[in-house]
């Protein structure tokens, strides 16, 4: 920064100025400078957002044992790894098509809900997950296909 009156580089801030020592111009304020700073960073461009669009679970995953999992289901892998009838239960929902799309903690939760609600309820608060959420998901199942998973679950989990 020059002085533009005289040319000199000897500019020093003084009581919220910017003052020239050679020829004693004020030059600048400092709340000048201080609303420059404040300016919000542009938005990213169309471009970007493009590319944050096409990994949704970036910003949640988190890397579990070698894999990236979204870090909502941590907490249901660190059940299934801790507690095998957890891990029995997790595998028969995670077997069965119709929740093939669905997350790791969301089978876990269904799997509770069907084999035994006591179960569920006693988790739900640690997994994180919604009762009414379940009990939607469940409803979309024909009643006779919800007892068949019940039976495979008491089946497989002892
Ligand atoms: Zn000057």
């Amino acid at each position: 920064m020059k002085c533009p009156y005289c040319g000199s580089e000897n500019l020093v801030w003084k009581d919220g100025e910017v003052v020239c020592t050679s020829c004693g111009s004020v030059i600048d304020r400092i709340y000048e400078h201080n609303m420059f700073f404040e300016v919000k960073p542009a938005k990213p461009t169309p471009k970007y957002k493009i590319i944050e669009e096409e990994i949704p679970i970036s910003e949640n995953a988190v890397y579990y044992n070698g894999s990236t999992v979204s870090e909502d289901s941590l907490l249901a892998l660190k059940l299934i790894e801790s507690n095998e009838k957890f891990l029995l239960i997790y595998d028969t929902i995670a077997s069965l098509p119709m929740f093939q799309t669905k997350t790791i903690k969301t089978k876990l939760a269904v799997g509770l809900y069907l084999y035994n609600k006591e179960m569920f309820n006693k988790y739900r608060m640690y997994l994180q997950v919604s009762e009414k959420y379940i009990k939607k998901l469940l409803n979309r199942i024909k009643k006779k296909e919800r007892e068949k998973i019940q039976k495979l679950l008491r089946s497989r989990v002892c």
